[in-house]
């Protein structure tokens, strides 16, 4: 994805006020991340274990989520698979729970997904991550394909939110 600025990432949230937007925390080493090897740029808040954030390029706009992972302990050792990029992990895959954009989320709706906890899923699917032994189902998709799969799982996953 192309690199974005800090100023696009913080207008680009689809789910939290614009208050909220201005005062979470944004990685300050934007210009190190390896954009060439990101289909999403995710982190996680160092000062906030349990909130998380992803910022995506669709249709040529960034979108970006702000995420709680409601209960960070219950993943440990459990083996499951991330449903955006379809890796397996042992206790690497959290439960994200993302409120819903505008008056659904202020009433308190959400819709959570299971995603690799690092936020780190086009990098496992290039290869450039290595989640262990069987992580990866043996699949005929070529790479373009899968982060074809990755982004159109996310792409939905955000069509829920803002649904
Ligand atoms: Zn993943």
């Amino acid at each position: 994805m192309k690199p974005l600025t800090e100023q696009e990432i913080r207008t680009a949230f689809v789910n939290c006020t614009k208050g909220e937007a201005k005062r979470l925390s944004v990685p300050r080493d934007l210009n190190d991340r390896p954009w060439d090897d990101l289909d999403y740029l995710g982190w996680r808040d160092p000062q906030a274990p349990g909130r998380a954030y992803l910022v995506i390029e669709l249709d040529g706009r960034p979108k970006a989520l702000a995420l709680r992972c409601p209960n960070p302990a219950s993943w440990q050792m459990r083996r499951s698979m991330c449903s955006i990029c379809m890796t397996t992990h042992t206790g690497g895959v959290s439960l994200l729970v993302a409120p819903k954009a505008g008056k659904a989320g202020q009433q308190g709706n959400s819709v959570g997904a299971y995603i690799c906890s690092d936020l780190s899923c086009s990098l496992y699917v290039r290869g450039k991550k290595d989640a262990g032994a069987g992580s990866r189902i043996h699949e005929s998709l070529t790479l373009d394909e899968k982060i074809q799969r990755t982004v159109a799982n996310l792409a939905a996953f955000i069509a829920r939110v803002t649904a």
